[in-house]
Parts: structure tokens; C-alpha cells; sequence
């Protein structure tokens, strides 16, 4: 086992004031549902501001970085070691031959920061600085101490136990998931809705996910597709729970009674209701779609006002203001690059229009829906009702 123990440091959280505990317990409760992942066992404690893993048993170093760096709210992972408080000549040797385990190379730039949070300890953090960057300087003659911009920091902490590191992995940032509700992602097929639900959940959210599905337009490769992007989302969001609504006689249905440039619009105020009832019915607090202004004819800001008009809920679209390759950076950051880009045919483009309109008119759009009274009503429930769920993690 390379490490016993890892630092795990969350900066927003630690803002929260009274409050603080609640979401310091929610990190610890996603750090150990991250962890089930992995091999091993491990113990997740706190003390005061800082949250440690101490592994029980033998495990893998990737495996349990990889695990550790999907946790949203993580913002680093120190790898350290941990020891019990001892004499200051003991300490001195213990933090060398660590600092020679992790850097055996030499030649490197560093500075000591000591912090003594337990003031009982006989020795203050500047005496701990200057008598162990000594002995760094002493074992590695070709290394030097460098207080602006050093190659790594030796971290020494002194609190109910030492705590020593140089090196921190970035975690993921953001918020635990469940501190902040839960939301219904429209997931399409596409590179756009799984970086929207990647950055909500980013924030604390809890997700739910909804796929339209129109068969045999749509096929069965089509969804898994979505099932598994689903799964590349739970990776860092916990496990997702992926209503799969047939909507191929509604699609059919405009299709026959609306003008075919208003097709496109129509059919996403629909998906709009489908998946505001769900939210409703699942205890969803908002709706988040992966649109973004004017990236196609149904994303104008003319056509997002119609589509919202449908919405009671509100309509979290994160990559709003995204050009499409940053949109494709997080994507390929995320790990859902390669499998959005699988060729599979979408719901949408099979029933769109040549000349989509582009500044729908709110008052033509709702004509054009009178034209569905007579059976859309029961369509709707019949889509709800039948619902496939798939729960992805
Ligand atoms: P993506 O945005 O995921 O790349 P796309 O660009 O093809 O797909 P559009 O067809 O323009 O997206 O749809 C915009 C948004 O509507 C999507 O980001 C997604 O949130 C939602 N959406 C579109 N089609 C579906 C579908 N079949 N099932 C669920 N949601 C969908
Ligand atoms: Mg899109």
C-alpha cells in the first residue's frame, strides 16, 4: 500500500456556516458511495475543517484516485502520511525519509509549510520550517528552497495527528450531490444534454433523466446509447434513474396536424410537459436541457421563449452561452465524447422539417395545437403511463 491515508480538501463547503456540518456529512456520504466502487475498505473520518480517507485494507492507487476525483465537492486529494504526534528529531526523520519516497529524484525547487494547529506542541511552525527544509537541502544538495513558485510544498500539519504531503490531485469542485434537490435532465443521444446534466449535478443536484424514444424510428441502439451515457453521468453523479417514454404516436399525431416548419418546436413543448409531469411525479425541483442559443433552428432565443412558455418548472440550461467546441471539451473531460458521437439516428431528426421556423410565433404555435385537442390529452397519459425505467450507475 503506497499511502495509509488521503487528505481530502473541499473549499466551498467549508463556507456554509452553520450549516457546514450538513454538507461535510453529505462529502463523507459521497466519498464512501464513490469508494463501494473500488477494491478495499476504507475508513472516512473528520476533524475539524479536514475530512481524512484511511484505507483499512490493501487497495489501488489509480483505482481509488479515479474513484475520489468523480466527487463533486472534492477539491483535492492529498496523498499523506499520517502519523501519531512524536518528538521533533522523530518527526524531522520521518518527514525526510517521506519527502526521499516521494521525490527520490532530486534536483527539485520546494519550501516547507509547517502549520502547528495544536499550540501544545513544543515547537513552533517556523522552527519546523527552517530545521526541515535543512534537512531537505542536506539529503538532496542539488535541490533548493524556493518560497514563490517551488516544485511542491512539503505540508506539514500538527494537529491531533501530523499529517505530511506533497502532492495534491485536483478533484472535481463543486458541491455534493444531494445538498441541492434533484432535476430532470431531457438526455438525449447527443454531446450536449450529458455535459448539462454534468454541470447541474456539479452543483449539488440530484438527477433524474428522461429519454423520448420512438420506435421502430428510433432503434434499440439508439437508447442503449442513451443508457449508457446515462451510466458515463452516474459516474460522477450517482445513480440516475432514466425514464424511457415512447413517443413515436405523439410525434406521428403532429406530424399529421400541424404545419411541418412548426414540427420541431411543437414536439418540444410536448417533451417539455412529458417531463414536467415526471419531475412532478419523482420530486424533481427544475428541468435542464443541454440547449444552447442559436445552435439550431429550435434554439433561438424566439423558440426557447415558446418552449418555455409550456414549462411551470424552471429550465436550467448550463451550456447556454457554450460555443459548441466548449461544449466538446467538457465532453471530452467527462469521458461521454465517444459515445455521444456514435452514429445512432435521434427522435428529433427523424421527423424535422427542411425549412424549420427560426422566430416561431407564440400565438400560430398555440393555433397549431388546437389541432391536437382531440387526442393529445390521452396520448400524454398513455406516454407517462407506459414508461420504461432504467436505473443507470
Ligand atoms: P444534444 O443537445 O444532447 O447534443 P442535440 O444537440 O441533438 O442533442 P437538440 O435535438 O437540439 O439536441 O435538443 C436540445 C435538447 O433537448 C437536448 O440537449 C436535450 O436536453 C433535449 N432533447 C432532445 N432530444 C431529446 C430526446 N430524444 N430525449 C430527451 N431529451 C431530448
Ligand atoms: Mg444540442
Amino acid at each position: 500500500m503506497e499511502y495509509q491515508s488521503f487528505l481530502i480538501k473541499y473549499a466551498e463547503i467549508g463556507t456554509k456556516g452553520k450549516n457546514r456540518y450538513i454538507f461535510e456529512d453529505a462529502l463523507m456520504q459521497q466519498i464512501r458511495l464513490h469508494l463501494e466502487k473500488v477494491e478495499g475498505s476504507f475508513a472516512i473520518q473528520k476533524e475539524q475543517g479536514r475530512i481524512y480517507v484511511n484505507a483499512k485494507t490493501d487497495y489501488d492507487y489509480d483505482e481509488v484516485i479515479g474513484a475520489l476525483t468523480k466527487v463533486f465537492g472534492v477539491t483535492g486529494i492529498c496523498p499523506m502520511m499520517q502519523m501519531e504526534k512524536c518528538g521533533f528529531e522523530e518527526l524531522r526523520e520521518k518527514v525526510l525519509a517521506f519527502v526521499k519516497r516521494e521525490h527520490p529524484e532530486g534536483g527539485f525547487s520546494f519550501k516547507v509549510r509547517a502549520k502547528r494547529a495544536d499550540k501544545h506542541y513544543p515547537v513552533t511552525s517556523d522552527e519546523i520550517n527552517a530545521e526541515v527544509g535543512h534537512d531537505i537541502l542536506e539529503a538532496f544538495p542539488d535541490s533548493r528552497v524556493d518560497v514563490h513558485d517551488p516544485d511542491f510544498i512539503v505540508y506539514i500539519e500538527v494537529r491531533q495527528h501530523v499529517n505530511v504531503y506533497t502532492k495534491t490531485v485536483k478533484g472535481a469542485g463543486g458541491m455534493p450531490i444531494g445538498t441541492n434537490g434533484k432535476a430532470m435532465l431531457l438526455l438525449s443521444g447527443g454531446i450536449d444534454s450529458p455535459v448539462a446534466g454534468y454541470m447541474i449535478a456539479k452543483r449539488g443536484v440530484r438527477l433524474e433523466a428522461v429519454y423520448f424514444h420512438a420506435p421502430p424510428y428510433t432503434s434499440e441502439r439508439a437508447k442503449q446509447k442513451v443508457v449508457d451515457l446515462a451510466k458515463l453521468v452516474a459516474r460522477y453523479a450517482g445513480p440516475i434513474k432514466l425514464h424511457v417514454i415512447n413517443f413515436t404516436e405523439i410525434q406521428l399525431y403532429i406530424y399529421e396536424q400541424c404545419p411541418h416548419d412548426e414540427l420541431t418546436i411543437i414536439m418540444r413543448r410536448y417533451m417539455m410537459k412529458i417531463a414536467e409531469r415526471l419531475a412532478e411525479a419523482n420530486d424533481c425541483i427544475g428541468l435542464i436541457t443541454g440547449e444552447s442559443i442559436g445552435q439550431v433552428a429550435s434554439q433561438t432565443m424566439f423558440s426557447l421563449r415558446t418552449t418555455d412558455e409550456v414549462c411551470g418548472l424552471p429550465v436550467y440550461r448550463p451550456v447556454i452561452g457554450f460555443d459548441k467546441q466548449e461544449i466538446v471539451d467538457l465532453a471530452e473531460k467527462i469521458d461521454t465524447y465517444e459515445t455521444s458521437i456514435l452514429p445512432y439516428e435521434d427522435c428529433c431528426t427523424i421527423f424535422v422539417a427542411k425549412h424549420p421556423v427560426t422566430k416561431p410565433n407564440l400565438k400560430s404555435i398555440q393555433k397549431s395545437e388546437l389541432k391536437l385537442a382531440e387526442k393529445i390529452d390521452g396520448m400524454l397519459e398513455t406516454a407517462v403511463s407506459t414508461e420504461e425505467v432504467i436505473w443507470c450507475s
